[in-house]
């Protein structure tokens, strides 16, 4: 019932949006007319009532009430789009991770201070409401985030953008601990409606999927082919208004819900099987239920299969209607040519990968064009962006599964792979069945797999990594005979983050100091952040910065006391390692570490050094043991450490529940210290690197991912590296890495795992935590943790000598703010849009 409502109710707003426009472009809104706003969604649309708890119903209303100005924008937005006729580009994703949206709308609409102001008078801090709202999860990790920042770009900058994705009804799971141990709860996200979203039933899709191909001989002697379903999906779009800072723009993004093509099966609901006609509507509904919460290796479900189709062919189907809606029918010879002209879809990961064979079924079976003409479209207007190196990681689907789902589909991609193989393999490597076997799109063998990559990369006109090292090694390791065949379509684009989000919105004291330091608008175009440079040595300044950091730090010992009980002083150094649980980041290098200083710390309780306070966060995918064995031992090794009063409260370590993006806000603006620490070559870009440097954390990290273009931006002096290089881990590779010889040679390595094995952790039961230390031994330490531990522990020692010199550590965590221009996502799109999609600006 709340989804009607909410829909009708967006529906009555949009009439009206021609009059009021001038209020959302020029001026700003006064505080009259925000309250006067907030009080009618109050009266109406929540209907008011008296109760303990009003906060609820006022962040509703404040949501609410912005809403409508931002759809407002939103169809002034799409008029002025159409009318330009810009091209636009199609963002591709099963994942976004959105966060909390009322506070990031308010700043970019520049709203935030009116809007705060008029719920002072009602007796209400903005800063306490925006936190009533769900923190939208709809994704995994830093693939997720990188869509939502680069959303937030897109609009910013101005440019016609659409973001497809999932409804999905519960987003990343909940964490909490038990004992110490990961416990898993459904995340219900929308379960009352969510204020932000659109439903636009009039945009619904049908998704045939299952059945056989009919093959029909044609008079011109071709064939065709006609595709019996033997089911359908409808598939239900939802949009959420993506608001551009300070721009003209406002943006969606289209999320797709599942549903059963009819609702009820009404013959049998008329026999009196109600309970049966309801079942075809739930099973429907498992398709965009839940995101799949692993994040590096997929477990070959039929389920995730059909998600990932259902969201693709929604997509395509979606993106052909707002192009003929606009120019025509597709089936226009004059329109095919346009069509790459005003549409470019770019592909996040290969997750979307089967909307590549969607487009040719569509042009040819739907729309009568020759294959020629329809893999031409298809080469012309898709684009990839490969995420991982890790072979588990790398997306193959079974032959025989997708042979069931989509028997068409499965025989488009079998000629494209035989043109490939036939034309482009056979011209470079003649005769070669070798080069034909690795590269086709089939990997022979027990069972026959689809190499989703390979379609990509054959089909994308371009495809990228996320960072230099990463995109080189695409090049080098993972595709060098495509590199080969085509020199210049394996390119990179360096990812980057929103400023907005992870400056201006989440650390308003620090944004209020560069707002009063810096001249123009620095959350716009981040390079002007260098201008601190010319403050860095200044003592003033410095202590302006440091106290800054210091408040935030105050505000995170107070979150981190309710979150987990334990008491950290605001005078230690935060050192924060945040990210999803996996062995390639690095978690248990971490851990290790703790474990040696604290041994350093009862062995000698005079041991000069800085008080520590190590701050996790992270989950670990349900299915993951050895990940939830070290949150495990995290969360074991902290107890003993926060309750041993011999170390006088030197170290402390706290493993803060359900890390998502509203608690990264908090995390990050009271860090010191940046961890970033997985083994070169395997950490593709990293994001959260970026987030911790821009709020003045330093990095203590490998040269891996964009971690090697930081160290570079701020120089060697302003970060701590340290570990094997990515060359060095692969000479250590060929020579045979055998972690026992660190354990023999290394005695504070051997101490430390030796106690693993004792009670010592977990009081009356020896063995909880050898899981760990087998993982470095006899699991053969496949990330290579005991072969960085020395040069980590030495890059810590140098860092807590840094440390004690306050004004070397002001300067150090200024040149990092100042010196993050770079990693703005804007930069990332302006490069997305030079290099890959031709768009211009729609303003
Ligand atoms: C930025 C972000 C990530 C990515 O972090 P990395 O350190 O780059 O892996 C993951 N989760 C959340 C909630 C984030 O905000």
């Amino acid at each position: 019932m709340s989804d009607k409502r909410v829909c009708s109710y967006m529906v009555t707003k949009t009439k009206t949006s021609t009059k009021t426009q001038s209020a959302a472009k020029n001026q700003p809104m006064t505080v009259a007319d925000i309250s006067q706003r907030i009080a009618h969604h109050l009266q109406f649309t929540q209907g008011e009532q008296v109760c303990a708890d009003q906060k609820p119903a006022y962040w509703r209303a404040t949501s609410l009430a912005l809403n409508d100005i931002i759809v407002e924008k939103l169809q002034s937005t799409k008029t002025r789009q159409q009318q330009s006729e810009a091209k636009s580009v199609n963002y591709l994703s099963l994942e976004y991770l959105m966060g909390r949206l009322l506070a990031n709308n308010l700043h970019n609409l520049d709203l935030y201070k009116n809007t705060e102001k008029a719920l002072k008078d009602m007796g209400f801090e903005l800063a306490d409401l925006c936190e009533e709202g769900a923190d939208l999860a709809l994704g995994n990790g830093g693939l997720g985030r990188l869509a939502a920042c680069f959303l937030d770009s897109l609009a910013t900058l101005d440019y016609n953008a659409m973001g497809y994705g999932v409804h999905y009804q519960h987003g990343l799971f909940k964490q909490s601990f038990v004992d110490g141990h990961q416990v898993e709860a459904p995340d219900m996200w929308r379960e009352f409606g969510s204020p932000w979203e659109i439903c636009r039933l009039e945009s619904s899709c049908t998704i045939p999927l299952y059945g056989y191909v009919e093959e029909i001989a044609q008079a011109d002697g071709t064939t065709a082919s006609i595709w019996h379903a033997g089911k359908m999906l409808k598939g239900v779009p939802w949009d959420i208004p993506i608001v551009g800072y300070n721009s003209q723009t406002v943006n969606a993004l289209r999320l797709w819900e599942c549903r059963a093509d009819s609702a009820f099966d009404w013959e049998q609901f008329n026999n009196g099987d109600y309970l049966n006609a309801h079942q075809q509507q739930v099973a429907a509904e498992t398709v965009s239920k839940a995101l799949y919460p692993n994040d590096e290796h997929d477990a070959g479900k039929e389920l995730r299969f059909v998600q990932q189709y259902f969201f693709s062919a929604c997509s395509v189907q979606d993106i052909i209607a707002r192009f003929e809606n606009q120019y025509g029918a597709l089936a226009d010879s004059k329109n095919w040519s346009l069509f790459c002209d005003k549409v470019a879809i770019q592909l996040n990961d290969t997750h979307p990968t089967i909307a590549i064979l969607e487009l040719m079924r569509s042009l040819i079976d739907v729309r009568n064009i020759d294959w020629d003409n329809a893999w031409a479209i298809c080469q012309k207007v898709f684009a990839y962006t490969n995420h991982t190196l890790l072979p588990e990681a790398l997306e193959k689907w079974s032959v025989a599964l997708f042979e069931r789902v989509l028997p068409r589909h499965l025989a488009i991609l079998y000629r494209i792979n035989e043109a490939f193989l036939n034309n482009d393999v056979a011209a470079l490597w003649p005769n070669n069945d070798d080069m034909r076997a690795r590269l086709s799109f089939i990997e022979e063998g027990h069972e026959r797999k689809v190499r989703m990559a390979h379609l990509c990369v054959v089909t994308a006109h371009k495809v990228n990594g996320v960072a230099q090292i990463h995109s080189d090694l695409v090049k080098q390791d993972l595709f060098p005979e495509f590199n080969q065949l085509w020199p210049t379509k394996l390119t990179n684009v360096t990812n980057g983050i929103t400023p907005r989000r992870w400056l201006k919105a989440c650390n308003p004291l620090l944004s209020n100091l560069l707002d009063s330091t810096i001249k123009g608008d620095w959350a716009k175009d981040l390079n002007r952040l260098s201008e601190l440079e010319n403050f860095a040595d200044d003592e003033q300044f410095q202590q302006q910065f440091m106290a800054i950091k210091h408040q935030n730090k105050i505000a995170l010992s107070k979150e981190i006391k309710s979150l987990t009980g334990v008491t950290v002083s605001p005078d230690a150094i935060f050192d924060v390692q945040i990210k999803r649980l996996h062995e390639y980041k690095r978690q248990h290098l971490n851990l290790l570490h703790i474990i040696a200083l604290y041994r350093r710390l009862l062995a000698d309780p005079a041991l000069e050094m800085q008080p520590r306070v190590f701050i996790f966060g992270a989950k670990a995918a349900p299915g993951y043991q050895l990940a939830k064995e070290i949150i495990y031992a995290t969360n074991k090794i902290a107890d003993k450490i926060n309750n041993d009063v011999r170390i006088q409260n030197k170290l402390k370590v706290v493993f803060l529940p359900n890390y998502r993006v509203s608690l990264a806000e908090k995390i990050i603006p009271a860090a010191d210290v940046s961890e970033q620490i997985s083994t070169a070559g395997k950490e593709a870009s990293g994001t959260g690197n970026m987030k911790l440097a821009l709020n003045g954390a330093v990095t203590i990290g490998t040269l891996d991912g964009a971690n090697i273009e930081i160290a570079k931006e701020v120089g060697d002096d302003n970060i701590f590296i340290f570990g094997l290089t990515v060359d060095e881990v692969k000479a250590l590779d060929t020579q045979g890495y055998n972690p026992y010889e660190y354990y023999e040679k290394n005695a504070e390595i051997r101490a430390c795992l030796d106690w693993l094995d004792t009670d010592y952790f977990t009081p009356g039961v020896a063995g909880e935590l050898s899981s760990i230390k087998n993982c470095f031994l006899s699991g053969g330490d496949p990330y290579k943790v005991l072969a960085d531990f020395q040069s980590y522990a030495d890059a810590h020692q140098a860092l807590d000598i840094a440390y004690q010199n306050k004004k070397q550590w002001a300067k150090m965590a200024i040149l990092n703010t100042a010196l993050m221009g770079k990693f703005n996502s804007d930069r990332s799109i302006e490069d997305y849009v030079r290099n890959i999609w031709q768009l211009t600006v729609s303003n």
